[in-house]
């Protein structure tokens, strides 16, 4: 597994692909979170976990493109997954092993783990959305 080198790189990677999107970032933080792997509002502002930074690159890389995607397309729909796929490749594998430690490690709860998967209900990646709601 390849593991990032510091917050610093971190940021990069989400500048490159805000830019690749051409996303305009206004604010970017790395902090610890418990329930959540990442936030972001509309207007810019992004919130990653801290603890992104201790688990596979490839994983954090997929919340990157999963919450950068979100300033465009608002759901987890056809247009969000191919778009996933064309940024990322094979993202549902990173998808799973991303929910196996959010069941297994620090974000646990106690109901997750018996939890099935269901794309329609339940958002993956745990994260939220200031400013705006999804249905
Ligand atoms: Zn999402």
């Amino acid at each position: 597994m390849e593991q990032w080198e510091g917050k610093s790189e971190f940021k990069e990677c989400v500048h490159e692909y805000a830019a690749k999107m051409k996303i305009q970032v206004k604010s970017l933080a790395l902090r610890p979170m418990t329930t959540k792997w990442a936030s972001c509002s509309t207007d810019g502002n992004l919130n990653f976990n801290a603890s992104l930074l201790a688990i596979d690159k490839e994983l954090g890389k997929y919340v990157i493109v999963h919450e950068l995607l979100h300033f465009n397309v608002p759901n987890h729909g056809k247009l969000w997954k191919s778009l996933m796929k064309a940024y990322l490749g094979d993202y549902e594998k990173m998808e799973l092993k991303l929910k196996e430690i959010v069941l297994s490690e620090k974000l646990s709860s106690s109901s997750g783990r018996d939890r099935k998967y269901s794309e329609k209900k339940t958002d993956t990646l745990k994260h939220s959305r200031v400013g705006r709601t999804f249905q």
